[in-house]
């Protein structure tokens, strides 16, 4: 029989159809052809191709408002050509509110290898990463017009990653999503912190993947899509800002093994991987949602997501493969 499953701490739902149950094999992922590197906009040689970077990152550190070519760069921040926000709204009238779309968006280039695969990115280039998004976060996070940071990677042309070339977006909102807000009302309506529960029940759950002194790896009871994960802090943090080195260096380990583990089981799909955090008042969270089964009617006419593949059965597979990904030195 399906299960109706509620969302931990809100009033949300999703159906894990388990009497469906699929195997791995079963999402077959069509795959694109990489676009050629000579005509790649993200690639090292053609800056040129992109607005002006905002932070350009190398090995020595960030140079900020950095020239638009800067040998050897690991990681270049530039505005978004194709913006999702616009500053210019349309005059409300009184039907319809349009508040102004202001806002940022901004791409992270998080590879200067075209065909790098960032199940393959090094612990150190992970680390580099996660304090990139760390930065742009708090750069965002210190101006006023400003409700909320979305930092998430779409891999994959199903998932919504219109260039192959490995990537990270910004888009910066001047109001709280509704999920958001939700979320972090019940937080702050509860006497405990709704996430800290969820990481000590899950710790002992069938639905645990992997864990270390900080963080651990789960796949949600209220999972979305097949085989989706959380990453959670064991300390109650808020946001990327907070975290110490050592967690920093522990995360990157995690974020490998899971990426390592997605691609060794589901022949590398598509997937979104994003950030859930918040200046204060809320929990810190990863969530990381394949795109290999469709979004179709009844998902958009109940907004409850039919997910075949049970979280207790993603949980088995993808811990088996994360004991044996990396070692911690990877
Ligand atoms: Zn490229
Ligand atoms: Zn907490």
């Amino acid at each position: 029989m399906p299960e109706l499953r509620r969302h931990y701490f809100l009033e949300e739902y999703c159906i894990i159809a388990s009497e469906r149950s699929k195997r791995p094999s079963d999402f077959p992922v069509a795959r694109a052809v990489p676009g050629d590197e000579k005509t790649c906009p993200f690639c090292p040689g053609n800056e040129e191709m992109t607005p002006a970077s905002v932070a350009v990152y190398t090995d020595k550190g960030v140079l900020s408002l950095g020239p638009e070519r800067v040998p050897g760069w690991q990681l270049r921040v530039f505005p978004n050509v194709f913006a999702a926000m616009v500053s210019s709204p349309m005059p409300a009238t009184p039907e319809w509110i349009a508040l102004p779309g202001h806002g940022h968006h901004e791409v992270i280039v998080d590879s200067p290898l075209h065909r790098e695969n960032p199940a393959d990115f090094s612990l150190g280039h992970l680390e580099h990463l996660l304090l990139v998004y760390r930065d742009r976060y708090v750069h965002y996070s210190n101006l006023d017009e400003v409700k909320y940071i979305s930092i998430f990677k779409n891999w994959g042309k199903e998932a919504g990653a219109s260039l192959s070339h490995s990537h990270s977006q910004i888009i910066t909102l001047p109001i709280l999503p509704p999920l958001m807000k939700r979320e972090q009302e019940a937080i702050l309506q509860s006497s405990f912190c709704p996430f800290c529960n969820i990481v000590e029940r899950e710790r002992t759950s069938c639905r645990l993947i992997a864990e270390d002194e900080h963080w651990l790896l789960i796949a949600p009871f209220y999972s979305l899509a097949p085989y989706e994960t959380w990453i959670l802090p064991k300390r109650h943090l808020c946001n990327l800002a907070e975290i110490k080195e050592l967690e920093r260096k522990s995360l990157a380990v995690l974020i490998k093994k899971v990426l390592g583990s997605l691609r060794s089981l589901l022949d590398d799909p598509p997937y979104n991987f994003m950030i859930f955090q918040q200046p204060f008042g809320y929990h810190l969270n990863i969530r990381i949602q394949t795109a290999v089964s469709k979004i179709a009617g009844f998902e958009k006419n109940t907004g409850i997501y039919i997910n075949s593949v049970p979280p207790e059965q993603a949980a088995a597979e993808l811990s088996e493969l994360c004991k044996s990904t990396i070692s911690p030195k990877g």
